[in-house]
């Protein structure tokens, strides 16, 4: 499947990680809109939001018990924002799910 996270995940394209364990994979972006800017995927691959179903939703809550040790490993000290994108509308550019870790700065209070 030609899936440029698929492809990060599977070590076919390099990314410069944070955290890795067999079911998920934290990297920092590589055009970063803020100090620190990290994106966490599952390794198998999900759309977006709108393709979770009782069966693979479980991930989710996988990657968000690790988001806490994986912003720290990353550098971020007093809080962070965690956004995942999906569908056009929200301008979703990378059809494999994944969630961004903001900080390392004061972020602005909204995002538009
Ligand atoms: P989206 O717009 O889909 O929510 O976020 C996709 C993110 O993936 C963007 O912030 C973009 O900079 C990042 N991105 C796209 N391609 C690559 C890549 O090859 N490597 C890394 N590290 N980040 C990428
Ligand atoms: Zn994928």
């Amino acid at each position: 499947m030609d899936c440029i996270f698929c492809k990060i995940a599977n070590g076919q394209i390099p990314s410069s990680k944070v955290y890795e364990d067999d079911k998920i994979l934290a990297f920092h972006d590589i055009n970063p809109e803020a100090k620190i800017h990290v994106l966490v995927i599952p390794k198998c691959h999900i759309q977006s939001v709108g393709e979770l179903t009782e069966e693979n939703s479980s991930i989710v809550a996988y990657i968000f018990e690790k988001i806490p040790a994986i912003a720290t490993k990353a550098g971020i000290t007093n809080g962070y924002r965690v956004i995942t994108n999906c569908g056009p509308d929200a301008c979703q550019s990378v059809l494999h799910l994944h969630f961004h870790i903001l900080g390392g700065e004061q972020l602005p209070e909204h995002i538009r």
